[in-house]
Order: structure tokens, then sequence, then C-alpha cells
């Protein structure tokens, strides 16, 4: 079967297809700039220069309609014809308490997640923009939903009960709900799979380090927690949010700085993290580079970045009761040598030892620990598409 993924922000459109007899990627691209002026879809298939198409777009139908255009084109296309694709996956990021799993998307769950989009206002919308305008393209094609939520629904309630008046857990289902759950169960899986076990039989810490960045504590192949909370602005510092404050500070700003609540929200998400501290980027390389030309909070922000996660980490590995390994992931986890190096230092006691010389390593499955690390370090890249593509294809093949 072939399966064609989905994941739609406000205005912009990233897509694959993928062969799942062997999981081979057959095209993938994204589209940017949808509704606004500059529309461009980006679109590539193995061993083929990348086709570029500049035409507007003014809605997330126009752009999935140029997609398919694309797949199905005689020259750049990877299809037939659309008929080929047996499922669509889309990634949703909020389903609340409602899916611990992927699930089928009929009238009934577009209306759940409907009802989920005041946890999630700046992502449900457009997720749903795009069901709807795969729905009204490809009618006839069943499509499935898989959620960032899912994977962490199953951590237990002293975890992701927060200490307010419980009214408002009862009310607005205030609690922690966690993200980028598909790329920790992703993780955590191959983890299993490269130490030679059951994915039922390991604990593992996962840390998504990425622009966006959470960690979880996996047992036995289930999430028991995880750094991320209501929204995805709890936890680890991040490309441009806070992650963990004190929440009086909230207030203690609004009032020196004459701030609304939404002008709070905007410092929080979009003016703090490595960003805020360092006045440079969020963007880790650029940080990175600013901190070896002598940039001092530059320096202190990868710092504060590298606290947070060893935080978490030791917190974790206290829940877990010790772990079979720690896995490091996404555009950070992945490529950068040097804050692998700043988590990982001075953990011996704990049974953690990085070998220097295995961690040169970017974007690769391997171990980097050393061989007498009694928790193995491993670097996986995530793979959230093909993990949206076997859930997809499982649900519809069992149709
Ligand atoms: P993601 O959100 O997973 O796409 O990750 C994006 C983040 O990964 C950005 O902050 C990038 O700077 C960072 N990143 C990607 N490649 C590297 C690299 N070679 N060294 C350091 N950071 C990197």
């Amino acid at each position: 079967m072939k399966v064609l993924v989905i994941n739609c922000g406000s205005s912009s459109l990233k897509y694959q297809v993928l062969e799942m007899e062997d999981s081979s990627l057959l095209a993938k691209g994204l589209v940017e700039r949808i509704g606004i002026e500059g529309s461009v879809l980006k679109h590539e298939k193995p061993g083929m220069d990348k086709f570029v198409l500049e035409t507007p777009m003014e809605n997330h139908k126009d752009a999935i309609g140029h997609v398919l255009a694309a797949l199905t084109d005689g020259n750049h296309g990877v299809l037939k014809s659309m008929d080929e694709i047996g499922a669509v996956g889309h990634r949703v990021v909020h389903a609340g308490e409602k899916y611990a799993s992927s699930v089928l998307i009929t009238d009934a769950v577009i209306a759940a997640l409907e009802e989920c989009t005041d946890l999630a206002p700046l992502h449900n919308p457009p997720n749903l923009l795009g069901i709807r305008a795969c729905q009204e393209l490809m009618p006839d094609t069943p499509m499935v939903g898989v959620f960032d939520t899912a994977f962490h629904q199953t951590m237990p309630a002293e975890a992701y009960t927060y200490a307010i008046p419980y009214e408002y857990y009862e009310k607005y289902r205030v609690r922690r709900y966690g993200f980028h759950g598909t790329s920790h169960k992703y993780v955590a899986e191959r983890a299993a799979a490269m130490l030679g076990k059951k994915k039922e039989e390991v604990s593992v810490v996962t840390c998504h380090l990425g622009n966006g960045a959470s960690v979880a504590a996996v047992k036995n192949g289930v999430c028991i927690d995880t750094s991320m909370g209501l929204t995805p602005l709890e936890g680890l510092v991040m490309g441009t949010r806070c992650g963990d404050i004190d929440p009086a500070i909230i207030f203690y700003l609004a009032e020196k700085e004459g701030l609304d609540m939404k002008g709070v929200n905007n410092v929080l998400n979009k003016k703090s993290g490595v960003l805020g501290i360092s006045g440079v980027s969020s963007d880790f390389r650029d940080i990175e580079e600013a901190a070896n030309g002598g940039n001092k909070r530059a320096a202190l922000a990868l710092e504060v970045f590298a606290h947070k996660v060893k935080f978490y980490i030791g917190a974790y590995l206290a829940e877990l009761n010790g772990a079979d390994a720690i896995v490091f992931t996404a555009g950070l986890g992945e490529n950068s040598i040097s804050m692998r190096e700043s988590i990982c230092a001075e953990m011996e006691n704990l049974g953690i030892k990085l070998d220097r010389e295995k961690n040169k390593v970017r974007g690769k499955e391997t171990v980097i620990s050393a061989e007498d690390s009694k928790i193995k370090l491993l670097l996986i890249p995530t793979n959230e598409e093909l993990m949206i593509a076997r859930d997809t294809a499982e649900i519809v093949a069992a149709l």
C-alpha cells in the first residue's frame, strides 16, 4: 500500500508518499506561504532535481491540489493516478484525552478534534483544514489521524495532574498532555530493536531536542512521564519557548512591563528560550558559532539548555528506577556533538559514560556510549512520517 502523509501548519504543508511494502520513500515535499503572496511548492523525488512551483495558493485545498498534481505528473511524479494512494495519514497535534492511539477519521473524530481546538489554537485548526481539504479532493480514500499527544496518554495521574484546584481539570481538562509523542514512540521502539530486545522489555529516556524540545520516560514501551504539559511551553528550554519557569514571573513581568496576558504569552512563547538568553538566534547552529566566537550570553544559553536536559534525565531515571538507554533525537539531538557532550558530562556515577570518539557522528543510528557505560547512549534519527504511515497502513488494512 502507498500512504500519503500530510502535516499541515497554518501557512505551510509537508508531505511524503511512502511504499509500505518496504517502507521506502517515494516522494516528499513542502508547500510554503499558503494564503500569502509568494506561495511555493517544493517537490522532491529521490534521484531527481527538486521541482519548484511558484503559483498562488489561496488555501490548503489549493495547496493539496497542487501536491496531488505534482505526485501524478508524468515527469517528476511517482503515481499513475491518485487512486494508487491507499490511505492518507494526517498528523494532528492535540487529541486531548480522547485518543490514546491513532484512529480512522470519521465525522465523530473531526468533532472530537474540534473540541480540542481550545487546547491547541495554533495547531489543530490547520490540521483540520488539511483533513477537510483531502476529504474533498479524495472522497473515497480512507484517512487516519495520528496525534502528538496519543503516546503520552498512558501517563499515570500523579504525572499528569497539576497541583491547582481539581475543578479546573474536571471543567477544562487542565492537565499535562505532552507532545512529540510520535517521535518519542518511534525512537523508543528503535532503541529496543538496537538493544536486541522487545519494546516491552526496556526502559528508556528519550530526548527529542529540536527547535521544540521534550524528554519522555518510557517504561516497557509505555510512556510514564514527559516534560511538555498542557501546551508545548512547559519543560525544557527551547528555541524561543521558556520551558519551566516560576509562574509568578508572569504576574511580575505583566506589572513591570505593562503587558497584558497576550503580551506575556508572546514573550514566553516567541522571545524566550535560547533566543531570549543569547539575544543571537533561536537556531542552535548560530548560537554555537557565537559561543565559539566568545559571545558569553550565547555560551550561557547553551549551558542553561544542557542543564535542563540533564535535570530531566536525572528525574526520569529516578521515576524509571534506572534505564537501559538514553536516546538523543531531532535536529539538535541528532547533530550537535558538543551539546550531547555537555548533557552527558559528569554522570559516570549514574552509569552514564559517553565515548567522545563514537559521539563524533551526526544523523546516524548508532551507539555513542563507552563499552562500560551501564546505560547505553543512543543516537536515533527520528522518523515521524514513517510512524504515521505505519499506523495509517495498519488501521486501513484492518478495515
Ligand atoms: P528540528 O526542530 O528537529 O528541525 O531541529 C531544529 C534545530 O536543530 C535548530 O535549532 C538547528 O539549529 C538544530 N540543528 C540542526 N543541525 C544542527 C547542527 N549540525 N548543529 C547544531 N544544531 C543543529
